[in-house]
């Protein structure tokens, strides 16, 4: 579903990506760690094209994205992404902040959007709160709001960027809860996360960036348990 081939990202003379080849399959669970500046959030947008790569090939979801002629919207649509910021709109209630893309990029009816949204908020365990507004929410519960609001749109694969990173520590679980029991369901994810426990009992791979390479990648019991280097010895040493 992913295919990445010798991609190099960078800014100016910045090499942020210095050669990235990776591939993942249908139904896979990515976790990717790393030190900060390592390039974790480079490689996710640069797997939704909200980065440009300066070399290699790139194909997602059925998109050639290094392709001159490649359809960013019709990507953007297959591939959801969630940021640790939920950016939910504050004069909207829960069910229309969920429905808005599905009327206003979906062009759908009202009903059917109200009923994917339902479904959607309900999935996330908030069907109680369908009617709030996000300031009536807690942290989880908007950052759940922001995971309904994007598989609304039913997408190919998700994208998650630290979600729980700006959460309280007792908010963090009701919403690992709800990527685990996406996991279950089959969704292809990548995600970067600092929660180790999570990444070892949830995804089946863990990728481990280092100075914009991948340094190891492998079933997540593997490589958190028996780090092959030194480099990604150290980091789990400083963060578990
Ligand atoms: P963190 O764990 O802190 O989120 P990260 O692994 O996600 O780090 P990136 O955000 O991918 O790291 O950044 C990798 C490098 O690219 C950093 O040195 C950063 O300063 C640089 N960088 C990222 N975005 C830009 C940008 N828009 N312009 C210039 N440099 C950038
Ligand atoms: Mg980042």
């Amino acid at each position: 579903l992913v295919s990445l081939r010798n991609v190099v990202k960078r800014f100016g003379s910045h090499e942020v990506l210095k050669g990235i080849t990776l591939s993942i399959d249908e139904g896979e669970t990515v976790a990717v760690i790393g030190r900060s500046g390592s390039g974790k959030s480079t490689l996710l947008r640069c797997v939704n094209a909200l980065e440009t790569v300066q070399e290699g090939d790139l194909t997602v979801a059925g998109i050639e994205v290094t392709a001159a002629n490649a359809d960013l919207n019709l990507l953007r649509a297959r591939v959801g992404m969630v940021f640790q910021s939920y950016n939910l709109f504050p004069h909207l209630t829960v069910e229309r902040n969920v429905k808005l893309a599905l009327k206003r990029v979906r062009k759908m009816r009202d009903a059917e959007a109200s009923e994917i949204a339902h479904a959607m908020v309900a999935k996330v365990g908030l069907a109680e709160k369908l009617h709030a507004y996000p300031d009536e929410l807690s942290g989880g519960q908007q950052q759940r709001v922001a995971i309904a609001r994007s598989l609304a749109m039913q997408p190919s694969m998700m994208l998650f960027d630290e979600i729980t990173s700006a959460l309280d520590p007792e908010l963090v679980g009701e919403v690992l809860r709800v990527l685990e029991e996406l996991a279950r369901e089959g969704m292809t994810m990548m995600l970067v996360t600092h929660e180790m426990n999570f990444a070892r009992t949830v995804a089946d791979r863990v990728i481990f960036m280092h100075e914009g390479r991948i340094h190891e990648d492998g079933p997540s019991q593997e490589v958190l348990r028996n780090p092959r280097t030194p480099e990604l010895k150290a980091f789990l040493a400083a963060v578990l």
